[in-house]
């Protein structure tokens, strides 16, 4: 299958700021698709389901991948994650772009199924800085926070296979550098004119 939309990949640890910045840039570019992934974790109290993800138990997710239901998946901070292939092939066969929020795992796995996607990694200035937000976010217990700093140092050794890495250091900047990249790399998909090169 010749696929003519775009995947645009964002990885982070958790506290990089990453979710807002992916909700500003699909503020700031509505035709951009985003993949709602598929996960065992339960629900947080500010989560819609299908819109944040689509939540399943672990028997349903196992289904899923016994049915090979997911372009990939991966199992993140002890739940299960995975991006439904129906619709990133669809929306790329109509030639409409996709963002997906997803983990250094399955961004590799991305990157090898379709070696034209765009991976974008965001981190905080520093460790830090990483775990000063962690604690601020009064989300999670100081055991989960350490657990949470451990799985960041290693996501951050993945972040060399990245095409880019955006330092979060301030939302205005850190949004700007993330808007203006993606507006080159889409724009250079329609110079192309082959949009993506990707194969399935
Ligand atoms: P959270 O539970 O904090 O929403 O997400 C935990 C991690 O799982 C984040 O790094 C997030 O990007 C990642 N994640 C969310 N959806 C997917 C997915 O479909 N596949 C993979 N591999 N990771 C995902």
């Amino acid at each position: 299958m010749l696929s003519k939309g775009n995947l645009i990949v964002i990885s982070a640890p958790s506290g990089a700021g990453k979710t807002t910045l992916r909700q500003s840039l699909r503020k700031l570019m509505s035709d951009l698709e985003y993949s709602v992934s598929m996960t065992s974790r339960s629900p947080r109290s500010s989560e819609i389901e299908g819109k944040d993800y689509c939540f399943v138990s672990r028997e349903v997710f196992k289904d899923w991948i016994e049915e090979n239901k997911f372009v990939e998946w991966a199992e993140v901070h002890g739940n299960l994650y995975g991006t439904p292939r129906e619709f990133i092939e669809k929306k790329l066969k109509e030639g409409e772009d996709i963002l997906l929020d997803i983990d250094v795992q399955g961004a590799l796995r991305i990157k090898k199924q379709f070696p034209s996607a765009l991976l974008i990694f965001i981190c905080a200035p520093s460790m830090e800085a990483l775990e000063k937000r962690l604690q601020g976010r009064h989300s999670d217990s100081p055991e989960e926070v350490k657990k949470r700093l451990i799985t960041a140092a290693k996501e951050l050794s993945f972040s060399e296979r990245y095409d880019h890495i955006i330092i979060n250091e301030n939302l205005k900047d850190a949004l700007a550098e993330l808007e203006g990249i993606v507006r080159k790399y889409r724009e250079s998909g329609k110079r192309r004119g082959e949009k993506s090169g990707c194969s399935d």
